[in-house]
């Protein structure tokens, strides 16, 4: 990381509240609004029985940028509104039938939440009487009426600009400008009444530092406020969301905060799956693990991080916070510069993790991975003209591991680039063999994860093994899932190129399960299409399924695309199928994922079935 760009960010993190607001409130913009601390898009209410007054006041804020003006006339209703909407600011009329401004304005004084809510008093009147009453009830400013337009415009944005100063300093902590604990227990209860116990969840990461003070009794105090402010953006572009802090519009978005001293929560709404945790976990400790400059020192912190998740481990936030704060505390006995859960059963769970993430780094040197095949069949040759490489892992101490399991743990270490290039010369070492054996030439598929072609060396990789294995020109299959054709960018969109100049034949594995776009079949010439095990599952009864593969199957062979199902285990699917007209069938009914040779066994065996078939009987 560099500590530079650290220190040159810092600003735009910590930059004051008003610096921002100063001409504005001087009025030295002409325009009125400015936009970076966001007033035009403020809400501001006007309350006055006379529709032709709010309509013209509206008018004169619209024309100065303000895009959210509400104009109430019926005084009655005007309370529930100014709280259902919860204006920034309240353009307020005193005489009114029904309610008087001035009974409008003290019950907004005694209202918990719109107590500090700016009011502007819209008066005729002129005697001072009036305007005392208003004072000592707590109007902010006045404004006399007929409105004079400059005046307006300059009373409602000094107005607001002091009221967002006020919300920043009641919502942010002043050292690093993140949000502070009230606003993120705030969302947090907001958030939890809102998720149905049996929905998505909710993450809260609570982090420590540790060093902070230490490096605080050492340096000094503002030495430990710069180590603060550089952790905070570190972790603020490791968390989810840019979009995070008290103003933040939706509340989906991740948030990163500053509670006291050295700790940070971060919250995750809407997880649907709670590894997310560990992902974002890990960023931050991996974005934490470079020194910090402070001064002329370079400190190194050594982070903990707890993790609570909502409704499984608790259903307040207080009691959300309190198990995230014990679990960070745990992770620090534990030696620090790591996570842990709440949960026992989820700590057994990572613990569990690591050890199979600790051991995989070895599996390739100590050869714990081997590759089995599965046929890909053609039931109108009636053979076997191709093959999927699959990875297993034996693993000394803890046995079998099935790909479901490890092949997360290695996309996410980065372990999938050589696992996956060592899968690839295997695949293509075993193919050539077949053919020396003299077994009928088969393709063969090899699963290829979206990290693998992030790197960029791929097709250089599969250069070289084409050197390697000059007979698998034109054998070799790429199985790609769509959520890599989806996100792809141009580099990827060059490599697909690649591929298709080296003879590589590319094809879609999964289809139709996550994604629904097909935008990327427009851009990309692709060979094959694999429809998800999913779909074939309850073949041939169910009749939404069936008319879904046939759509796909259709929708494959206009696009000039062979076809190929997947996880077909009986002979209705496979009957089914083949009426469909699908190309290829995949699944247990034709052979699970096996070793080569009984590979070459079955090939062998099915060929001489078909032999024997083909000898008129008599
Ligand atoms: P995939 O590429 O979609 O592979 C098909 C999976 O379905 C395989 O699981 C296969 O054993 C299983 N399968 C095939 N026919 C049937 C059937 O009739 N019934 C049932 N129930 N299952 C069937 P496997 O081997 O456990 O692999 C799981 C996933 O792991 C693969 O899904 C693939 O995404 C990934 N994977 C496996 N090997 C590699 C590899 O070398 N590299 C990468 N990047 N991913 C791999
Ligand atoms: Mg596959
Ligand atoms: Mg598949």
């Amino acid at each position: 990381m560099d500590m530079s760009a650290d220190a040159a960010a810092l600003s735009a993190l910590t930059k004051p509240a008003l610096t921002g607001l100063t001409p504005m409130a001087t009025g030295g913009s002409e325009d009125g609004i400015d936009g970076a601390v966001g007033l035009s898009d403020l809400t501001v209410m006007m309350i006055d029985d006379e529709p032709m007054l709010t309509e013209v006041i509206g008018t004169y804020l619209e024309d100065a940028g303000y895009r959210h003006c509400v104009g109430i006339n019926d005084a009655t209703v005007a309370l529930q509104k100014v709280r259902e909407l919860n204006p920034a600011l309240v353009l307020l009329d005193l005489v009114m039938p029904g309610v008087s401004g001035f009974e409008i304005l003290q019950a907004l004084r005694q209202d918990e939440h719109l107590r500090y809510t700016p009011v502007i008093v819209l008066t005729a009147a002129s005697d001072p009487d009036t305007k005392l009453k208003a004072l000592s009830i707590g109007a902010t400013e006045f404004l006399a009426k007929p409105v004079d337009p400059s005046e307006l415009v300059l009373r409602v944005r000094n107005s607001l600009v002091l009221k967002v100063y006020q919300d920043r300093l009641a919502n942010s902590d002043p050292v690093t400008g993140l949000p502070n604990r009230r606003v993120l227990m705030e969302r947090l209860r907001g958030i939890l009444a809102q998720t149905p116990a049996d929905s998505s969840k909710v993450g809260l990461l609570h982090l420590r530092l540790d060093r902070l003070q230490q490096l605080q009794a050492t340096l000094g105090q503002s030495a430990g406020d710069e180590l603060l402010r550089s952790a905070a953006l570190r972790m603020r572009s490791r968390t989810r969301s840019e979009e995070e802090g008290a103003r933040a519009r939706t509340p989906n978005t991740s948030m990163l905060c500053r509670l006291d001293g050295d700790e940070f929560l971060v919250l995750l709404p809407n997880l649907q799956d709670p590894e997310v945790c560990v992902g974002i976990a890990r960023r931050l400790l991996q974005c934490l693990a470079e020194p910090f400059r402070v001064g002329n020192d370079r400190i190194s912190v050594s982070p903990s991080i707890g993790i609570a998740l909502a409704p499984d481990d608790a259903q307040t936030p207080e009691e959300l916070l309190a198990i995230a704060a014990t679990a960070a505390a745990l992770a620090c006995a534990s030696g620090r510069n790591t996570y842990r859960f709440g949960s026992r059963q989820r700590n057994q769970a990572a613990m569990e993790r690591l050890k199979l993430e600790a051991a995989l780094h070895h599996a390739v040197e100590r050869r714990e991975l081997r590759l089995v095949y599965q046929p890909k069949y053609d039931p109108l040759k009636r053979r076997i003209v191709g093959v999927e490489a699959l990875m297993r892992w034996h693993q000394t101490e803890m046995g079998q591991v099935f790909p479901d399991r490890f092949i997360p743990i290695a996309e996410e270490t980065g372990l999938i680039v050589s696992l996956g290039e060592w899968a690839l010369e295997e695949a293509c070492a075993q193919g050539e063999r077949w053919m020396q054996q003299g077994l009928e030439p088969l393709k063969v598929a090899v699963n290829v994860s979206a990290q693998q072609l992030a790197s960029g060396q791929l097709p250089a990789v599969v250069a070289g093994l084409l050197e390697r294995h000059p007979q698998m020109h034109g054998a070799l299959v790429l199985e790609l899932t769509e959520g890599v054709l989806i996100d792809a960018s141009s580099e990827v969109n060059a490599q697909l190129q690649q591929f298709r100049d080296q003879g590589v034949q590319l094809s879609i594995d999964d289809f139709g399960t996550g994604y629904s776009s097909m935008n990327y079949l427009r851009h990309f010439r692709l060979d094959e299409i694999k429809i998800d095990r999913s779909f074939v599952k309850d073949l041939p009864d169910r009749q939404s399924d069936l008319s879904i593969v046939r759509a796909m199957t259709m929708l494959g062979h206009s696009l000039g695309m062979r076809v190929v199902a997947e996880g077909v285990e009986t002979r209705e699917q496979l009957a089914c199928l083949a009426e469909i007209r699908v190309d290829q069938i995949q699944g247990y009914l034709i052979g699970k994922p096996m070793a080569p040779d009984d590979l070459a066994a079955r090939v062998t065996e099915i060929a001489a079935r078909n032999a024997r078939r083909a000898v008129p009987a008599g």
